[in-house]
């Protein structure tokens, strides 16, 4: 593979968290670990396992809510970065190191002609983490293009690669998400050999390609559109803009059940009014309504509760919890309690949030 595969492991002197999450927000740990080899990463994580060490595992931060009084374990950061090309049965394929950047990752397979996943451009994040939440965008996910992913089980120290099947990858999820048995160390895709884009799925983005859904693109053409509507949500990183100091989507879309459907879209509908069309979209196992949407619906707007505060809604997307710099996490779980509540009162739909929290919950 190439990029950096320098031996390492120092133990970091700054144990903060906050600096390691997109969201800036978390205390310290007990002690920081930065892994840059895999072997490094297997040595360190078996070695805390073997003391009894809570471990706290961490690449890109970006699905992370870390609780004020941190982590009283230990961190390891998975910072293993490499890429590799190959081709199996005529089919070509990219394999990641789990702590590559994502969006560098996307970025690389475009710009080498490959299309694939061009959809999921500017998702904040490591490599790695991908599988576990099954991460998707504009109708496409992680699962679309997965070839197989080397796992280490932390109880047998086994590593094995294992293919999609065996992950029961859903909407959002899959075996390795809410558990830490299992460590993905690498993920293999494939992709497409002709550079075109997978079928374009959202209207939204079928508009802005000037094509019709179901139909296909220039994957690098695609990739400029994602990253420009993502941008203009706040949903690509920026250091220099609070509206991206977030955790991306804050709640998951919820899926009602097929048979409470009707009932829970009527009291919908009763509650906004009756001409208006509710967004859904079906899902397996029942119907997907926005969570932005319910949550704008319910009365939170951008920006909600306003200027002074140091956790908001992003100004540009209501799905997105922000830090506006001086925010701690119990401000940010403090409005996550009250979205959640107001879109409960308002509509009776129940939002869960998307991203993990450690050492943290929300307000009952
Ligand atoms: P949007 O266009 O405002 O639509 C709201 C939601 O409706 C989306 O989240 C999407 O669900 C669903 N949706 C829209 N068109 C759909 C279709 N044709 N078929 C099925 N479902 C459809 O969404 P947005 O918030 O701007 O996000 C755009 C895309 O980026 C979405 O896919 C979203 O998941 C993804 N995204 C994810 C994160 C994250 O942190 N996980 C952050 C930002 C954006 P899905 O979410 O199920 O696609």
């Amino acid at each position: 593979m190439t990029g950096t595969q320098h031996s390492s492991g120092a133990s970091g002197s700054d144990r903060g968290l906050a600096r390691l999450t997109t969201l800036r927000l978390g205390g310290p740990a007990r002690a920081v670990v930065e892994c840059r080899t895999t072997d490094d990463l297997l040595g360190a994580v078996a070695d805390l396992d073997a003391r009894g060490e809570p471990v706290l595992v961490i690449a890109g931060g970006s699905n992370l809510v870390i609780g004020d009084a941190g982590f009283d374990g230990t961190a390891v950061v998975i910072a293993t970065t490499g890429v590799e090309y190959g081709e199996q049965d005529g089919r070509p394929y990219v394999t990641a190191l789990a702590g590559t950047d994502w969006d560098a990752l996307v970025a690389e397979t475009v710009d080498a002609g490959f299309g694939g996943l061009e959809c999921l451009s500017g998702i904040p994040g490591a490599a790695g983490t991908t599988p576990v939440q099954n991460v998707g965008a504009y109708g496409v996910e992680v699962a679309d293009m997965l070839r197989s992913v080397r796992l280490v089980d932390r109880h047998t120290g086994e590593v094995s690669w294992v293919t999609p099947d065996s992950l029961a990858l859903g909407y959002r999820t899959s075996v390795l998400k809410g558990h830490d048995r299992h460590l993905v160390v690498a993920v293999s895709f494939w992709l497409r050999p002709d550079g075109t884009s997978a079928p374009i799925r959202y209207r939204e983005l079928a508009r802005a390609l000037r094509t019709h859904e179901g139909g296909t693109a220039r994957a690098d053409e695609v990739r400029d559109h994602v990253l420009a509507l993502r941008a203009g949500k706040g949903m690509v990183l920026d250091a220099a803009d609070h509206d991206t100091w977030s955790a991306g989507s804050f709640f998951t879309n919820p899926i009602i059940a097929e048979d409470d459907a009707d009932a829970v879209l009527a009291r919908i509908a009763d509650r906004v009014g009756g001409d208006v069309t509710i967004p859904r979209y079906p899902a397996t196992g029942g119907v997907k309504l926005s969570a932005g949407w319910l949550i704008e619906r319910a009365g939170f707007t951008r920006g909600f509760p306003g200027d002074e505060a140091p956790a908001r809604l992003s100004t540009k997307h209501t799905l997105a919890l922000t830090n506006r710099g001086t925010a701690t996490t119990a401000d940010l779980l403090a409005l996550a309690g009250r979205v959640r509540d107001g879109v409960r009162d308002a509509f009776g739909v129940h939002l869960v949030p998307e991203p993990v929290l450690v050492n943290c919950r929300l307000p009952r």
